[in-house]
């Protein structure tokens, strides 16, 4: 069973999480995406056999010791909750953030509440000093203001632990974010990687309610082994970086290009017709006729690149046959040429 946010209420994951938190701080738990996983699931009580193992550890050992939290992970949830765990961090942060204002404020309060003893406490002294016993009524101060700075002091260590957590989760955040980005482009271009098309071209071809048609285009550029031959890897790979950049020059809300893999790029298209989406395809390869690739040394330009584009309609039919025409269209355009946009 998953954790599902998103079919709870928002305010029940809300207070879920903000029980979650502070039993999180006061048993020491690590600040793991499995350990809010497995404490979200405690606080919300869909498992009580999982409560019942945690609440025995708690008792036994004060905390939940790092081994018998990853072994009630692997019993009660999955990496499917951990999925989900991006949407409970951005609600976290924005928890904690006002666990932290609550916390600033109960400081104040008690800041104000001792500053209040001692001077009723200087003020007593004062009556004593005057003659007026008042031993009982001092005592009784006295002890109180004691009690005022031990509140004090705990609600200090309370809020450094909380904004030592409040760090955590905002640097988990980041990593979650940094991996998502990494699974998901290609770090050379920046484009979306082959693994995001596959996913993007299936759930197109899945969905393909629109008004407009589906387009897909592959690019691959021309003679690039030569280009690499010529004046090297490195080289080669600025010419990548080049044919990258004007394809997300000219990317927008229905056109999205991916590096499909090595020097070959392909490009999802919503358009009203093959006209429009081979003319989307023919302004690009002019544009990256344009590309200048200069020589490092003597600032002339290396050599012309040019790419050869293949363009094909989906038909209602599996993601692989789509993908095998637009390269057919490809070949066409490699046979017939080069540096020319084919249509299949
Ligand atoms: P064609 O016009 O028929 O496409 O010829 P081509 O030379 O472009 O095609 P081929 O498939 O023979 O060679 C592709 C080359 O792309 C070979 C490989 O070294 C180069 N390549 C693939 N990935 C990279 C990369 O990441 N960086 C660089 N610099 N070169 C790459
Ligand atoms: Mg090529
Ligand atoms: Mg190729």
């Amino acid at each position: 069973m998953s954790i599902n946010v998103n079919n709870n209420t928002m305010t029940h994951s809300a207070e879920c999480l903000r029980k979650a938190v502070p039993l999180m701080v006061k048993y020491n738990i690590a600040v793991t995406p499995s350990n809010y996983a497995l404490w979200y699931t405690y606080v919300s009580g869909n498992h009580p056999k999982l409560n019942e193992k945690l609440n025995k550890a708690l008792k036994q050992f004060g905390t939940c010791p790092p081994t018998l939290s990853r072994e009630l992970f692997e019993e009660f949830l999955s990496d499917k909750d951990l999925e989900l765990y991006d949407e409970i961090t951005t609600t976290i942060s924005e928890l904690v953030s006002h666990f932290q204002q609550d916390v600033d404020l109960t400081l104040d309060n008690t800041k104000d509440f001792s500053a209040a003893l001692n001077e009723c406490n200087q003020d007593l002294d004062k009556m004593q000093q005057d003659g007026a016993s008042s031993t009982d009524i001092l005592n009784l101060v006295t002890k109180l203001s004691e009690e005022s700075k031990a509140m004090q002091s705990s609600a200090e260590k309370f809020q450094d632990k909380l904004s030592t957590a409040y760090q955590e989760i905002s640097r988990l955040q980041d990593e979650l974010a940094h991996t998502q980005q990494a699974a998901t482009t290609d770090a050379l271009t920046g484009l979306l990687n082959r693994g995001t098309f596959d996913s993007d071209i299936q759930l197109l071809c899945d969905n393909n309610s629109s008004k407009l048609k589906l387009f897909l285009t592959f690019v691959d550029i021309d003679h690039f082994k030569l280009f690499n031959d010529n004046f090297g890897h490195k080289k080669g790979d600025k010419v990548l970086e080049a044919v990258a950049d004007k394809l997300l020059k000219n990317s927008n809300q229905l056109n999205t290009p991916y590096r499909f893999g090595g020097e070959e790029f392909c490009i999802l298209s919503q358009a009203n017709n093959m006209n429009e989406a081979s003319g989307y395809a023919e302004k690009i390869r002019l544009d990256i006729e344009r590309i200048i690739i200069k020589d490092n040394k003597s600032g002339k330009n290396l050599h012309n690149i040019t790419a050869s584009f293949g363009v094909a309609e989906y038909f209602n039919e599996t993601p692989d046959t789509f993908v095998e025409k637009a390269d057919s269209a490809l070949y066409k355009a490699k046979e017939n040429g080069r540096n020319r946009v084919e249509l299949c």
